[in-house]
């Protein structure tokens, strides 16, 4: 079985994801990159993380052609597979559901620098407006929207995270659904919040690199 490994990483994920409430139902898609072979696994289309076992898995060349799987592949898969194409630096991507971002998502709002753990996407969280899910049209806007940033809110549906692996691309998701929630808590409270400032924020990323210990 190819990529043996990264399977198991995205069916071990997936329950992650969904027991820290990080999306909801079978919605959602996780994948992992390889870069020396070049080939990368997503969750199948449609699956339950709780009943998906690493056979389940798709496995595909960047360019799309399935390489190995017996499901659909996910129905983003342009949105995970657009990155592993042009970005050297991204090798995981996950897609959620979650209560805030996707609050967020339906308000049209993007994320200021409220919190220094915006830092986990870069300066701000961009928003792109709602576009059909499961399009190489959503690829492009996210993609060309996210620019340097590791996270994006797709409007009127979710989120996008990617990261360097899996687990720092799950930090991502998780850690930036916090800061949409502070951000809708400040406006619920009727405030905008204090900003950091773009210095404060570049002393912030340049001591994330070593922050996860395990
Ligand atoms: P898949 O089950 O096909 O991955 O789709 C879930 C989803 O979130 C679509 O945007
Ligand atoms: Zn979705």
């Amino acid at each position: 079985m190819l990529l043996k490994e990264e399977r198991e990483q995205i069916v071990k994920y997936g329950k992650i994801m969904i027991d820290r409430k990080l999306t909801v139902g079978t919605f959602g898609n996780i994948s992992v990159y390889n870069r020396d072979l070049d080939l990368f696994a997503i969750t199948p289309s449609g699956f339950d993380y709780y009943n998906t076992n690493p056979e389940d898995c798709v496995v595909l060349k960047p360019d799309g052609t399935i390489v190995e799987g017996e499901r659909k592949p996910s129905s983003e898969v342009d949105m995970h597979r657009i990155f592993y194409q042009r970005k050297d630096n991204i090798n995981a991507v996950v897609h959620t559901h979650s209560v805030y971002a996707t609050t967020l998502a339906c308000l049209g709002w993007s994320v200021p620098q409220l919190h220094y753990l915006v830092a986990y996407s870069g300066s701000e969280v961009p928003y792109i407006p709602y576009v059909q899910f499961g399009t190489y049209e959503l690829a492009e806007a996210c993609y060309d929207a996210m620019g340097d940033n590791r996270a994006c809110i797709l409007g009127n549906h979710g989120l996008l995270a990617t990261g360097k692996n899996l687990p720092y691309a799950m930090d991502v998701a998780e850690q930036i659904e916090f800061c949409c929630q502070l951000l809708y808590n400040c406006r619920a409270a009727g405030k905008e919040p204090i900003l950091l400032t773009d210095e404060e924020m570049a002393v912030v990323r340049s001591g994330f690199g070593d922050y996860r210990k395990s």
